[in-house]
């Protein structure tokens, strides 16, 4: 026990100037590490110290990278904290290598397995859900209503179906909607609605006069489905009233409720999981504990044939070289860095550029700026070929790692991430965050033991088990993609979905409205 109550830092680099103190509630100044280090100040826990001397204009190191420069001398034992550093400049994408250091495929691993719903385009579902989708935030309450009276009068005949969801949004009118932006929300809304866990059954409510009609939302390929049985509802051709509306909704539903009833889990093969990462309320654990952990999964998940998709931008953009790097060709390396100079002209219009994404409890938390909120960001995404790169609303097709091209908000790139196909999600957090979504489960990994102790309801993981020694990487990874198996095949609950805890589905729209 006695090491275990010693002060304790982890150093994520040989070449590292700083570490992170991992002792629960922090170190009084005086505390002494067994390396001999002596804490000059009180550190808080996840904070950083300086392992060395550092003058002013020094590089400050972690991962093995720059995240900043001393502003002040800091003399070893000091607390390394945002006020002390001067922000990098970010990678010039002109200069990013491309395919230079394409890591070689791990072996693969077979036989992995879940029970899922298998669908007619070759996807399978983690759920068996009823979704309504919706052209425009007019018809939403509405929507709303039905589905109520859904979930309560019909659902309950229909046993095998687990849930019926509103895609409901405040997109679909009063938009510039042939704007060249107007693609991504239009995109992300008919690609939400051929999530594998929606089982291919589409059911659209319209209200008639909007910009944004059926035909536009459904692509020409849905159009025959749509035309081979009655699957959408257009209120303003209703001839008595509300009661009307609601009926009519209802019975279509029920068709559909009727069809989806008839699916049963089967045996699939891991690769048909498409797994969605994100973190949202990071701290500097992020990256030495839950992010590494997750990162291991996503090599495991890749190493079954599934896909793995990471997102979040402003929280990839300063390791911009890394990934195009391990792109697995020029073209998705160029494709990578076409993303990443869209979000960055994106930010220049609206005034902002990538320091604008730390939030004040990501300092809190240790994290001094975005440098080192990227590099703990992706450690996420493993040590596989980065295989393809798709942009925000697109649907992923490609197996292995995948960027999936999202903002860093939690619920914009859930949102996004579930129209790529996403049939399962993972949450690393550090601050705490009760996020959840309706269509896909979503695990939540805790970076820190005292988040998972205060939210053992919430938190489906403990990775701060990593930075207290109880537990490797390698065994909190091996964990989460168990969890991942059991969750997809319905053996085992999230918390959020335990709870109900669904966020709203948020486009993201980065058109011009009218
Ligand atoms: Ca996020």
């Amino acid at each position: 026990m006695r090491s275990l109550l010693q002060p304790r830092y982890i150093r994520m680099h040989a070449r590292d100037n700083v570490a992170v103190v991992v002792s629960a509630g922090g170190l009084a100044a005086g505390s002494r590490f067994p390396c001999g280090l002596v804490l000059v100040e009180v550190i808080p826990e996840a904070h950083k110290v300086a392992l060395a001397d550092l003058a002013a204009g020094d590089a400050i190191l972690r991962y093995g990278v720059v995240i900043g420069y001393a502003n002040r001398a800091i003399p070893r034992g000091s607390w390394v904290h945002e006020d002390l550093m001067t922000l990098p400049e970010p990678p010039s994408l002109e200069d990013c290598p491309l395919a230079t250091a394409v890591p070689a495929p791990l072996p693969a691993l077979e036989g992995c397995t879940f029970e899922g719903f298998r669908n007619a385009d070759g996807s399978a579902g983690t759920k068996n859900i009823l979704g309504i989708s919706t052209t425009v935030q007019c018809v939403a309450a509405t929507v709303g209503y039905a589905v109520k009276r859904i979930k309560s009068e019909i659902l309950p005949h229909y046993p095998n179906v687990d849930d019926v969801v509103a895609i409901t949004h405040p997109y679909g009118c009063g938009v510039a909607i042939d704007a060249p932006g107007a693609a991504v929300p239009i995109r992300t809304l008919r690609n939400l609605s051929l999530n594998p866990n929606f089982g291919g059954e589409i059911l659209v409510v319209s209200l008639g006069c909007e910009k944004l009609q059926p035909v536009r939302l459904m692509s020409a390929g849905m159009l025959p489905v749509l035309e081979d049985e009655p699957s959408v509802a257009v209120m303003q051709e209703a001839q008595h009233g509300f009661g009307e509306i609601v009926a009519n909704i209802m019975q279509l539903a029920e068709k559909k409720l009727k069809k989806l009833d008839k699916r049963r889990r089967v045996s699939c093969p891991a690769s048909d999981l498409v797994v969605g990462l994100q973190c949202g309320g990071s701290d500097a654990l992020s990256g030495v504990t839950a992010n590494p952990a997750v990162g291991f999964a996503a090599d495991l998940l890749v190493r079954a044939g599934a896909t793995v998709m990471f997102s979040e931008v402003t929280e990839v953009r300063d390791a911009a070289h890394l990934l195009t790097a391990r792109a697995a060709t020029p073209g998705v390396a160029r494709d990578f860095i076409r993303e990443m100079a869209w979000y960055d002209e994106y930010l220049r219009l609206g005034g902002a550029d990538r320091a604008a994404n730390p939030t004040p409890g990501n300092k809190k938390g240790g994290l001094a700026n975005i440098v080192e909120k990227a590099m703990g960001s992706i450690a996420k995404a493993g040590s596989t070929a980065l295989m393809a790169v798709t942009g925000p609303g697109e649907r992923v097709t490609q197996k292995g790692l995948v960027f999936a091209a999202t903002p860093a908000s939690d619920f914009i790139c859930g949102t996004l991430q579930l129209a790529a196909a996403m049939n399962m999600h993972i949450f690393t957090t550090g601050r705490g965050t009760p996020y959840g979504l309706s269509v896909a489960p979503v695990i939540k990994v805790s970076t820190n033991s005292g988040l998972a102790e205060r939210w053992s309801d919430l938190i489906d993981i403990d990775a701060g088990r990593i930075a207290s020694g109880k537990a490797t990487v390698e065994e909190v990874g091996r964990e989460i993609f168990s969890l991942i198996l059991d969750v997809a095949s319905g053996r085992k609950k999230t918390w959020a979905d335990r709870w109900g805890l669904h966020n709203e589905f948020v486009l993201f729209n980065p058109g011009p409205v009218t």
